[in-house]
Order: structure tokens, then C-alpha cells, then sequence
């Protein structure tokens, strides 16, 4: 993925000058219903719920709704698809690292050439992200997260161990079986990758719920998982004769839209998910972890909120900073859990950094999603809105000053202007909670000692950043910063072959990387005892 943000012209950064890709009109949408199998279902309750376009508020359409008896069936379809003698399981791991390859070939065909297929399209419907936002960042960092993992598949193994010498000790990295993801829906095609690419490139099988805002690209990708490959050129058997290469066997990855008290609740608490991979909120990651632990202790990875410190150091390059931590504050509409929300700034640089910033503010364009020049869209829905707005409302009111923005788009919309809250202090609402939408507070310091204390006091410990051109002071701050990732001079660079994970209340393990690995694999030791030696 490229970094992100908007640059003068309102574009997002990492996006290549004039021409455009335009998005497509979608003419229908055609995967509504739960994939099974490899097949469409509908739901076993009889029941639909529609997804809405942020942008617009009008329905796009109905989606079958998935509850626990098709959480059950994919369940079901997933024990069988990996069990062993499977196709799946004798299959060559080089060829399961080609299915991800194939996978994301498709993905490339869709991005824009066929008009009901238009991913970036779909997504930014389902979302309201910017469409070259959706184009440029979700998509190309979907593709190149399956490419990673592909890359990964025949090349996870295990070791032989010294031991006595009566002893042969190897190890082995085997599947550790059906694995839940839950995801949501403001990287709704990015989380779906993050999760399936991994677990596939270990040999597991998946249920994966998107988020019940955004399903349709997700739905879109099973049609894609369905798909035969032979169009690719790519030979029906493989070396042993296997007929492993006319798309993912039937029930490697099942796809179940729904809610999450009913579908996203039954995958955390299901008997024969053996590990459920989560992105969303820390509230809902305690209730993940706690219905694992009551139901079969299934294995659990969590990436949760942020509350994330940005520090700019006097000695920075200062343009730089203040467009990169902007970046950090607003990129998709401040709805992600690495936002940069609360930016710290030494005293000496603090009037111009503000100064600046708000300069820097007034080139965001807010507008149509579908509109290449739009770099700042709706917020997903009514809920989020409302919360947004309720806590713009209590910085006012604990007296940080509103330096730009702070108010709703239009009368009935679900857009709010990019806002910047100055002279914030840490015991203010804004300051502690997570606000999930385009609201930037910028605080000031006056010791490197005194900020890494303030930066380190929050329950979170997801992402940082820290503006400086001193590499012994980066080295040294990045060292003090309890989160997983540091950003230095930059902001929200993310990598599929960089781990990502948070410390305290913003999770539990590491997604993305090698580290992922090891996150969707057991380990099995054996031990043979040779009869003599020599
Ligand atoms: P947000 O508040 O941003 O919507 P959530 O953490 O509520 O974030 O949602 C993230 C994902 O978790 C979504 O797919 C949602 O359906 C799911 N989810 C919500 N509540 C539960 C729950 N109790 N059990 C399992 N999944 C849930």
C-alpha cells in the first residue's frame, strides 16, 4: 500500500498524475447472497438487510442475511474442504501459493475494466471512500497482500532439531484448521486480504463475515473465488494428476454477510472454528476473545482501536510534518483505527505548525466519491455521524479552539468538514477517546521526557509517529513509544510485509509479515527414536 493522504491538488498521495482511471457506472449488483461452498445460498431464516451508499443515503440493494445456521453450514463446508486427504490438504503448496496468484490476477482484471465487476467502484458505493482512494490504496494493497502471501505458501516449514543423537526431533507447520474472521467496513476489501491471504498460504480454511455496512465487495470476490482459472491459461492437472487447478476447491473460503450479534457472534463461539482473526472495535474484540475462551479456547487475533500519538519535534522538516500527520488525521475520513489523532508539537514551532495546518486543510476537496477529484467523503452511517458530532460538540464545550472546521456537510448528509481542534489538553474528551472521523487535535509540549510520558498515557497502543531530522532522537523515542508500529517522518506507510499489531487495548498479535504466519499454523514436534546408533 502506498502512504495515504491528499496532496495540493486533493489527491490522494501515492496516485499518479492526469489521466485518471474513471470509475464505471454499476449497473447491478450481482452477488447479494451467502457463498457456501463455492455455490450462492440464501439465507436459512428467509431474511435480507440492504446496504446503503453513505454518499447519497439511497439503498444500493438487499443482501441475504446470514445467522448462525449458515455460519454453521460454512462451517460445515470448511471442516470438510480442509480435513485430511482433502484436494486442498494434497495439494501442492506451490499450487495453493498460485490460486492466491490467480486470485489476485482476477482482482486486477476487475479493478476497473468490467462495469458490474468494477472493484474500486463497488467499494466506494458500499463506503463512500474516494474512488481513487479505493483504486489506488485498497485495491493495489489487496493485490499485493494475496501476491506476498502466494509467495509465502511453499515456503513455510519446520526445522530438524539437534538432540541426543538416538533421537531424530523435526518439526512441522501444519494448518490449524477452519479459522472465523470478523471484519469491517472501513477497509472492507483490505481486511478481507489481510485475513483470507494469510490463513490460505498456510493451508487453513476460512468463514470469513464482512462488515454489515459494506459486503459487496466481499461478495464479489467469492464470484471471483469461484471462478475457473483455465481462462488464465493455467494447465487443469498438476504434476502428480491432480485436478487441483480449476479454481479453490468448494469451501476454502465461505463468505457470510450478516450482523455481528447473530453471524459474527456464532463464528466466535463455534465449536469447530479453531481461530477467529478480528478488526474492529475494543469493545467487541473483549467479547470475541471472551466467547472463545467459553466456547473451545479457539486461538484469537485482535487489531483494535487507536488512540495514536503523533510527536513533532522543533527540529523537523515542519512542511513535511504538518502535511503527513494531516494525512494521518483525515485519510478516509478519519475512520481508520491508525488515525493520527492526537498530534503533539514542541512549543517553539507550535503557532506556525497550527498556522499551517489549517492552510493545508483548505485544499481538501470535499465532494462525490465517484469523482476523481474528491479526496473527502461521507462518514458510513448515521450512528457514526452522530457520534462524531457529539464529541466535535464536547471539545467546544471543554474549551479546545476550533481552528477549522467542525460542522456537517449539508443538511441531511453524512459528510463532516475536515475539523482541527488546537489548544487541546489531555483530560479532554477528544484527547482520550477515539473519535473515528475527520477530527484532528493538536496539542503542545515542552520535553522529550514530558511527551513520551503524555504519548505512552493511553489505554491504546496501536500506531505513532515522530517528526524529527535527528536519527539519535528518532531512535531514542521510537525505543520509548508502547505501540506496535513507529512511524518516522511518515504516516500510515503499512506494508504487506510489515507486521501490524497493537500493544496494550489495541490487540492481540501481529497481522501482515512473516509474523503473520505464525498466527494461522501449528507447530507439531516429532520425535523418532532410532532403534541403533552407530
Ligand atoms: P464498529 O463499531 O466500528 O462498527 P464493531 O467492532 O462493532 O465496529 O464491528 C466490527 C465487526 O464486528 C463487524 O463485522 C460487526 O458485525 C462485528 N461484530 C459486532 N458485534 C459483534 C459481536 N458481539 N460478536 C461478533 N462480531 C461482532
Amino acid at each position: 500500500m502506498a502512504q495515504n493522504g491528499t496532496t495540493e491538488n486533493g489527491v490522494a498521495d501515492g496516485i499518479p498524475a492526469l489521466p485518471f482511471p474513471q470509475p464505471v457506472k454499476v449497473q447491478e449488483v450481482r452477488h447479494t447472497k451467502i457463498f457456501i461452498g463455492n455455490e450462492w445460498h440464501t439465507s436459512s431464516r428467509g431474511r435480507t438487510f440492504p446496504t446503503f451508499n453513505p454518499a447519497t443515503c439511497v439503498k444500493i440493494c438487499d443482501v441475504e442475511e446470514a445467522d448462525k445456521e449458515d455460519v454453521d453450514k460454512a462451517v460445515e463446508a470448511a471442516k470438510a474442504a480442509g480435513q485430511r486427504g482433502s484436494l486442498w490438504r494434497r495439494m501442492d503448496a506451490s499450487s495453493r501459493g498460485r490460486l492466491l496468484h490467480t486470485l489476485a490476477d482476477l482482482m486486477e482484471r476487475d479493478r476497473l475494466l468490467l462495469a458490474v465487476g468494477s472493484l474500486p467502484t463497488l467499494e466506494t458505493l458500499d463506503t463512500g471512500k474516494p474512488f481513487l482512494q479505493a483504486f489506488f490504496i485498497d485495491l493495489e494493497g489487496s493485490i499485493k497482500t494475496l501476491r506476498y502471501y502466494a509467495g509465502w505458501a511453499d515456503k513455510i516449514h519446520g526445522k530438524s532439531l539437534p538432540v541426543d543423537e538416538s533421537f531424530v526431533c523435526l518439526t512441522k507447520h501444519e494448518p490449524i484448521g477452519v479459522c472465523g474472521a470478523i471484519i469491517p467496513w472501513n477497509f472492507p476489501l483490505l481486511m478481507f486480504m489481510w485475513k483470507i491471504a494469510p490463513a490460505l498460504s498456510c493451508g487453513n480454511t476460512v468463514v470469513i463475515k464482512p462488515a454489515e455496512q459494506t459486503p459487496l465487495t466481499a461478495l464479489h470476490v467469492g464470484s471471483l473465488i469461484n471462478e475457473g482459472i483455465t481462462s488464465l491459461g493455467i494447465p487443469h492437472t498438476n504434476m502428480s494428476g491432480l485436478p487441483s487447478q480449476a479454481g479453490f476447491p468448494p469451501g476454502v473460503v465461505n463468505i457470510v454477510p450478516g450482523f455481528g450479534l447473530t453471524a459474527g457472534a456464532a463464528i466466535a463461539s463455534h465449536m469447530d472454528i479453531n481461530k477467529v482473526a478480528f478488526t474492529g472495535s475494543t469493545e467487541v474484540g473483549q467479547l470475541i476473545k471472551e466467547a472463545a475462551a467459553k466456547s473451545n479456547l479457539k486461538r484469537v487475533t485482535l487489531e483494535l482501536g487507536g488512540k495514536n500519538p503523533c510527536i513533532v519535534f522543533a527540529d523537523c522538516d515542519l512542511q513535511l510534518a504538518v502535511e503527513e500527520t494531516q494525512k494521518g488525521a483525515f485519510y478516509n475520513q478519519g475512520q481508520c483505527c491508525t488515525a493520527a489523532s492526537r498530534v503533539f508539537v514542541e512549543k517553539s514551532i507550535y503557532e506556525e505548525f497550527v498556522r499551517r495546518s489549517i492552510e493545508n486543510a483548505k485544499r481538501i476537496v470535499t465532494g462525490d466519491p465517484l469523482d476523481p477529484q474528491t479526496s473527502h467523503g461521507p462518514q458510513i452511517d448515521r450512528k457514526q455521524f452522530d457520534k462524531i458530532m457529539d464529541l466535535i460538540e464536547s471539545g467546544k464545550k471543554e474549551g479546545a479552539r476550533l481552528e477549522y472546521g467542525g460542522a456537517a456537510v449539508g443538511e441531511k448528509s453524512l459528510f463532516i468538514e475536515p475539523t482541527i481542534f488546537s489548544e487541546v489538553k489531555d483530560h479532554m474528551r477528544i484527547a482520550k477517546e477515539e473519535i473515528f472521523g475527520p477530527v484532528q487535535c493538536i496539542f503542545s509540549f515542552e520535553s522529550q521526557q514530558e511527551v513520551i510520558e503524555r504519548a505512552n498515557s493511553s489505554k491504546y497502543g496501536l500506531v505513532s509517529a515522530v517528526f524529527t531530522t535527528s536519527m539519535d532522537r528518532a531512535m531514542s523515542v521510537s525505543a520509548a513509544l508502547e505501540t506496535g508500529t513507529v512511524w518516522i517522518n511518515c504516516y500510515n506507510a503499512l506494508h504487506a510485509q510489515t507486521p501490524f499489531g497493537g500493544y496494550k487495548m489495541s490487540g492481540n498479535g501481529r497481522e501482515l509479515g512473516k509474523y503473520a504466519l505464525a498466527e494461522y499454523s501449528e507447530v507439531k514436534a516429532v520425535t523418532i527414536k532410532l532403534s541403533k546408533t552407530l
